[in-house]
C-alpha cells in the first residue's frame, strides 16, 4: 500500500531520515517505534506532505505522492499535538470538520463512547489534555478511511478511554484497514500491533512481528526485547 524509497530528510545539519526504505502492506496494525528523536513523526509527516523529503520517493498504491496529494483526503490522521482553536466549542469544531469532508460520519457514537456529551458546549481552550485527546480521537475516527495514522494516540487517556481506543483500532483492523501507530507504551503495542517497525539512525532497524522480535532478541518480554534489539 505504501512504499518509502531511499527517503532522506535533513533539518539543517541534522540528518533524521537517512535513506530509509519501508514497505507497508495493506491491512493490519503497524507500531512505529524508536528512541525519541529517531524520526517517527518526521516519517509520518513526509507521508502526509507536511514535511518535504530532501531525496527519495513515497508511493501510495504504486503512485508517487510527492506531487499529488489527493490521497490525503481519504486518510484519517491523529496528530501528536492537537492545535485546536481555543475559542471554539467542541461541537463547533466537530461540525466544522464534518462540513470539510462531505462523507457520512459517526461522530455521535464516538462522542457517546468517549463520554464527551457534557463537554460539547465547552470551549476547547478550557479542556484538560486528556479531554482534548478524546476530541482528537472523535475527529480521527468519525470518517471511514482505508488508512489511519495515529501519532501517540494514548496521550493523557484514562484507562476506560484506552480500552475504547483499543476496541476502535481492532474494529478497523477487522474491516481490513491499515493502521500506523507511533507510541511509547509497550503494553499497548503488545495488545494491538501485528507488526513492529523500529527506526534507528534514520533507517529501519527492524521490521517484523512481535514474535519474530522476541525470537531474534531471545527475550519473551517485549520491553526487554526492544532494549536488546539496539
Ligand atoms: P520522534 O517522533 O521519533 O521523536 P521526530 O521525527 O519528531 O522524532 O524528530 C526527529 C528529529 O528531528 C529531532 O531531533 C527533532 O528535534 C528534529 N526535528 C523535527 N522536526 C524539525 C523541524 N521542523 N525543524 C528542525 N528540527 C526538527
Amino acid at each position: 500500500m505504501i512504499q518509502f524509497k531511499n527517503l532522506h530528510k535533513r533539518f539543517g545539519k541534522l540528518t533524521v531520515l537517512d535513506g530509509l526504505d519501508l514497505d507497508i502492506k495493506e491491512g493490519g496494525i503497524f507500531a512505529i517505534l524508536g528512541p525519541n528523536g529517531s524520526g517517527k513523526t518526521t516519517l509520518i509527516k513526509c507521508l502526509l506532505g507536511m514535511v518535504i523529503p530532501n531525496k527519495g520517493d513515497i508511493l501510495f498504491e504504486g503512485k508517487s505522492v510527492l506531487k499529488k496529494w489527493e490521497y490525503r483526503n481519504n486518510l484519517n490522521y491523529l496528530p501528536q499535538i492537537a492545535n485546536f482553536p481555543p475559542n471554539l466549542s467542541v461541537i463547533e469544531l466537530v461540525n466544522m470538520v464534518k462540513n470539510l469532508r462531505p462523507k457520512s460520519s459517526n461522530e455521535q457514537e464516538l462522542i457517546q463512547l468517549f463520554g464527551l456529551k457534557s463537554f460539547l458546549n465547552k470551549k476547547l481552550g478550557n479542556l484538560s489534555g486528556g479531554t482534548k485527546q478524546k476530541v482528537n480521537l472523535v475527529l480521527t475516527f468519525m470518517f471511514d478511511s482505508d488508512l489511519i495514522i495515529l501519532d501517540e494516540p494514548t496521550t493523557g487517556l484514562d484507562p476506560i478511554s484506552l480500552i475504547h481506543l483499543k476496541e476502535l483500532i481492532q474494529k478497523e483492523k477487522e474491516k481490513g484497514k491499515t493502521i500506523l501507530i507511533t507510541t511509547h507504551i509497550m503494553s499497548f503495542v503488545n495488545e494491538v500491533a501485528n507488526e513492529i517497525v523500529f527506526l534507528l539512525d534514520g533507517k529501519i532497524y527492524f521490521k517484523g512481528s512481535i514474535d519474530a522480535l522476541k525470537k531474534q532478541t531471545n527475550n519473551n518480554n517485549l520491553e526487554h526485547a526492544i532494549a536488546n534489539l539496539i
